[in-house]
Parts: structure tokens; sequence; C-alpha cells
């Protein structure tokens, strides 16, 4: 078990540092129709210097942005994978171990000691949030830089019921203008609606998981996503928020039902360095990295 556990520490700390450096597919997809549609000079030039700064990131072995955040995990774990009891140390350790050789940057400060100790890792830290799945025995692990800018506009909150859809959009829109340009746009915003703010907040992360691009099963549910996403990109915030055709890259939404009496609304945004990454390991340590093709470790 020793071994087997040595084994996957260094598969996830690999896959943690590439995702430091390279983006996922979807967002260098999207920032290039981005660049495109732009007419903005200014903000070509800034998609301009957002390519460059990823060929430069692979070049020199570098992290794409100088923020590395704070690690999150979010897993789909199958029930019968057979090293479900180890993985909180093994991805514990695979943080420690990618702060080495990434590096990443030591981020992680202790609540009320206000001490980085410069490993990434302390209490809760990474954050891990489970989804156990029955008849299977994989994992689908999601890793998420949660940098320190992209973290500020993160907020939930409970609407009362008559506030209803309308009192989302108002919330959405709210926070995106007066918060949105402290996380280096475009965005990728994450909403979670559901009967209360903590599980609203941790679907909006989930949310920043999905491809971009793809929509909320719910007809309504992606109608709203759309239209969100139509509202943003007119506030003109464009890249790096020095205006611009576009400010989003795109709006998802993740639901839980709710209590009759509440509504509430989580929100979390990637940036355009939005470095999530997902990988699928089997029980014999053969993986496919799902949201960097072509990519090895
Ligand atoms: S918002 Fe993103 S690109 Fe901007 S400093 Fe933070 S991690 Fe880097």
């Amino acid at each position: 078990m020793i071994k087997e556990k040595a084994k996957l520490i260094d598969l996830i700390a690999r896959f943690i540092a590439m995702t430091a450096k390279i983006l996922p597919d979807d967002v260098s997809e999207k920032l290039k129709e981005l660049k495109n549609r732009e007419t903005v000079p200014l903000a070509k030039a800034v998609y301009d210097s957002m390519f460059e700064n990823q060929e430069k990131a692979l070049k020199l072995n570098r992290p794409s942005c100088q923020d590395t955040g704070v690690v999150n995990f979010f897993i789909r774990a199958g029930a019968s994978f057979p090293y479900l009891g180890a993985l909180n140390e093994v991805l514990t350790e695979a943080v420690r171990k990618a702060t080495v050789i990434a590096p990443l940057r030591h981020n992680t400060v202790a609540i009320f000691e206000e001490k980085n100790d410069g490993t990434n890792v302390g209490e809760r830290a990474p954050f891990i949030n489970w989804e156990i799945v029955q008849d299977r025995d994989d994992i689908e692990l999601y890793s998420y830089m949660a940098g320190g800018g992209c973290s500020l506009p993160g907020r939930a909150i409970t609407l009362m019921p008559s506030a209803g859809y309308e009192g989302i959009v108002k919330y959405v829109f709210d926070m995106m203008v007066d918060w949105g340009i402290n996380a280096c746009p475009p965005l990728l915003v994450g909403i979670g609606i559901a009967g209360s703010a903590d599980v609203a907040s941790v679907l909006s992360k989930w949310a920043l998981l999905r491809p971009i691009g793809s929509r909320n099963p719910n007809p309504k549910g992606a109608e709203m996503e759309k239209l969100l996403e139509e509202g943003l990109n007119k506030i003109g915030v464009g890249p790096q928020g020095l205006s611009g055709s576009s400010s989003v890259m795109g709006v998802h939404i993740e639901t839980a039902a709710r209590h009759p009496s509440t509504i509430s609304v989580g929100i979390n945004v990637g940036c355009w360095s939005h470095r999530k990454g997902c990988i699928r390991i089997k029980r014999d340590f053969s993986y496919e990295i799902i949201s960097h093709k072509g990519v090895s470790l």
C-alpha cells in the first residue's frame, strides 16, 4: 500500500504542477474565440499578451500566473476505488510535492496564527469536496487553483423567495459590476442556486469546473445562463478590465432543490488564467487527462 500511495501522490503532484502552467483546452479555445471576435484595439492587444504569457509559461516552465492560489479538489469517486480511504492523505501530500516541483507560490495562511509555512498545506487545505459514485472503481479528480483575485468576487446570500430569479440576476450583476474587475477578466462565472448559502456556494465552484460552453441540463437553467452571459458582456468590462466587447468566457449554473421559504445564490469566478484540471484515474493508475488533451505527465 505504501508503494501504491507514493505512486498516486507522484501522479497527482505532476498533474497539479502541469495545470499551473498549461490552461485547459476549453479556456484556451474560448480566449482564442473572444480575441478573434474583439474589435477594440486595446482589448485585442491584451489578448495577445495573454497568449504570449502562455507561450512563455511553457517555454520557461513557469506558472501561467504568479498567484497559483489555494488548491481545491472536487472529486467524483467510485465507491469501489481501492484507495478511497487514503485519498485525503494522498491529495494533501500531492499538494505538498507540487509546491516544490511546479513550483507553486506559498499561499496557505493559518487562521488566527496568521502563519504561512510554505507548503500550501494546512487545516482543511487542500479543501476537498466529495461525491461518491456507486458501481465505479475509478476517480474523476477536478483541481482548481483559487487565486486571490478570482476569489475576491466570491459571494453567497439567501434571499426571500419573493425576490425570485430576478433577485438572483440582480445580485449577480451587482457583484460582477462591483468586484468582477478584481479577477482579471474575461471571467467564467459560476453560480449556485439552492436553499442555503453554503450549498449554493459549493455548487458555484462545481459550476466553474464544467467545460466552457456546456449548458445546464434544465432548459430554463440553460436559458438563464445564456441571458446572463449576454447581459454581462454588455457591461463592457473587457479583458483585464480595460474595456472591450466581452467580459465573460461564460456563465454556468448548478442547482439544488431549495426550501420554499428561501432562495440562495452563490457566486464564484474563474479568471482568464482559469487553472482547473480534470483527470480520470483507474484502479491500476492508468489515467486520462480530460481537461488537457494530448498532455502527458
Ligand atoms: S485573478 Fe487570475 S490572473 Fe489575475 S492575479 Fe489572480 S490568479 Fe492571476
